[in-house]
């Protein structure tokens, strides 16, 4: 998603300066938010009644009565058992109602708290057996969050318009399943009946739609890869089609009937999106499930085939250029961003709520590889940079485990910035895409943790990065590179950084003439490559501060 605040950031350069005064081998600062409640707990711990299963398939069948409000039907829950148990956890928000949980036609018995279903088995489960429960539930879901979780709205002709997005309420706020990040089912059938002459458009494969006699139309539609609880949506609207094709991967798209004419330009920029995005990483992660673009009343959501857009057929972010230099409103942010998503965030996913800058930080920094392909290398750079003045540098990007607690927003930025600044680090453009490409390929369909990305790379380069990823990503300051001119042409040099082991190549010296210095923590000293007043470091490359010293 992408959860912009455009106003009331203090400047970054107030956190750089608490950074400059830090001893180098500080500890790492801890988060100065609240402990986590029972409620954090129970959705973010992955315990034991959790990990003693693996998820094989969904099949949510519901209901949604917009004059309601409400919405029922079951999720027929498919699992595997890892280890021998009688009880295994799913979710379920307390405004909505467990109708009953069948095993095999019978009733199983369970106990709520809070947002957690435990449920008993009356028979020990065994390791490597298969599972198959039906959860039936019912009631009013309740709106919440910035884009309402599920929220039943109307369009302006009056019509029902009803959307879910829940990537931080969870999904359970709308369905019961096992709403953690860790275990994704490796597929899912999606079945929805809504009043005739609605439609619901969810993710994966349009299976088709069968009159049921009653006044209701039920819509089938099939995922045909691992899908995250927060990716799975519902679409019900008065929706106008049309479509397209970028090779044998249809192109699907939704709006009102209204926008129809405003939508058909707009949404032309999906295809050559999609080739930049096929072009660096590989094959659209979804292709037998389609690509889909589908009008919803708030901002965007990268449910997984279905990307959830609310831009207002405008380019920039809501009609802003919000990177200020003058390039956001070459494109449909929403487009892009969301879309990006699919490789990051939904192929490629993370296991825990703590390491997300995986979804955003990845998805962000798509947005500068498209802006080169478009505009060119020197556009990227100054996009890529025109994120700087929106960092914080307070906490770092990756959080607490378990807790489901969400990294501030310069896992967007930051995240970004920090790939920005290791692509400058290999210093080799063709070993930059093929790492990422091998990146991408090596985890998609999986759900990963910063550690994954680290070793990764360590081992693709050859080289120890760790202290970089940790300087970046688990402290809130940047490197600070420390010049000292002295006498005669000398130039003492080295990074203030909260990692005693950080060293990182900088490229630096006499303008147009840039070197690669080799600073670490410890001071180094050189014959300085150009006078003081001229020397010059390529900031717009690194995402560091530089202090010279008197
Ligand atoms: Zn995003």
């Amino acid at each position: 998603m992408f959860a912009l605040v455009l106003a009331g950031l203090p400047s970054a350069a107030i956190a750089q300066t608490t950074a400059i005064s830090a001893p180098p081998a500080a500890p790492a600062a801890q988060s100065t938010e609240l402990p986590p409640t029972r409620a954090d707990i129970l959705r973010g711990e992955y315990g034991r009644y959790r990990a003693n299963n693996d998820l094989l398939f969904y099949h949510l069948d519901v209901r949604v009565d917009p004059a309601r409000k409400s919405i029922s039907g079951s999720n027929e829950v498919r699992f595997r058992m890892l280890s021998d148990d009688t009880r295994i956890q799913l979710d379920l928000h307390p405004s909505l109602n467990v109708d009953r949980i069948l095993s095999e036609g019978a009733p199983l018995k369970y106990a709520r708290e809070l947002s957690a279903v435990y449920i008993d088995f009356p028979a020990r489960l065994r390791a490597g057996e298969t599972y198959t429960i039906d959860v039936h539930y019912s009631g009013m879901p309740l709106e919440q969050g910035r884009f309402g979780s599920m929220a039943f709205r109307t369009d302006s002709a009056g019509r029902p318009w009803i959307t879910t997005a829940c990537e931080e309420e969870g999904a359970s706020t709308w369905w019961p399943n096992k709403d953690q990040w860790r275990d994704e089912p490796d597929g899912m059938q999606i079945s929805v009946a809504v009043p005739d002459g609605l439609m619901d458009v969810s993710n994966g494969k349009f299976v088709g739609s069968t009159k049921l006699g009653d006044g209701y139309t039920r819509w089938d539609w099939l995922v045909q890869y691992p899908i995250n609880s927060y990716g799975v949506a519902l679409n019900i609207g008065a929706y106008a089609h049309f479509s397209d094709r970028l090779g044998d991967l249809p192109l699907d798209f939704y709006v009102l009937p209204e926008n129809l004419a405003r939508a058909k330009p707009q949404f032309a920029q999906a295809k050559p999106m999609l080739e930049i995005f096929e072009r660096y990483f590989g094959e659209y992660p979804f292709a037998k499930d389609g690509y889909k673009l589908i009008e919803v009343p708030y901002l965007g959501m990268e449910h997984q085939s279905a990307v959830a857009y609310g831009n207002k057929f405008a380019n920039g972010y809501l009609g802003r250029d919000f990177t200020g230099v003058g390039i956001s409103l070459q494109f449909d942010f929403i487009i892009i961003h969301e879309s990006a998503h699919e490789w990051f965030g939904n192929a490629v996913s993370a296991a825990d709520a703590s390491d997300m800058w995986i979804h955003e930080g990845f998805a962000t920094y798509l947005e500068g590889l498209y802006v080169e392909q478009r505009f060119g290398r020197e556009a990227s750079i100054n996009y890529i940079n025109g994120e700087k003045p929106r960092v914080r540098n307070q906490a770092p990007v990756v959080t607490q485990r378990g807790i489901h607690r969400e990294p501030t927003q310069d896992q967007y930025f930051k995240g970004a910035l920090f790939l920005h600044t290791l692509r400058s680090v290999v210093n080799d453009d063709a070993k930059w895409e093929k790492l990422l490409r091998d990146f991408y390929q090596r985890f998609k369909y999986r759900s990963i943790l910063t550690e994954d990305v680290v070793q990764f790379f360590n081992a693709q380069l050859g080289q120890d990065l760790t202290p970089i990823f940790n300087q970046y990503l688990r402290r809130p300051a940047i490197p600070v590179l420390e010049l000292k001119f002295q006498d005669e042409g000398t130039l003492a040099y080295r990074w203030k950084a909260d990692e005693r082991d950080f060293a990182m190549p900088v490229r630096a010296g006499a303008p147009g003439a840039l070197q690669i210095l080799e600073p670490t923590t410890d001071w180094k000293t050189m014959r300085s490559p150009a006078a003081k007043d001229v020397f010059v470091v390529a900031t717009d490359l690194y995402y560091i501060d530089v202090r010279r010293l008197e």
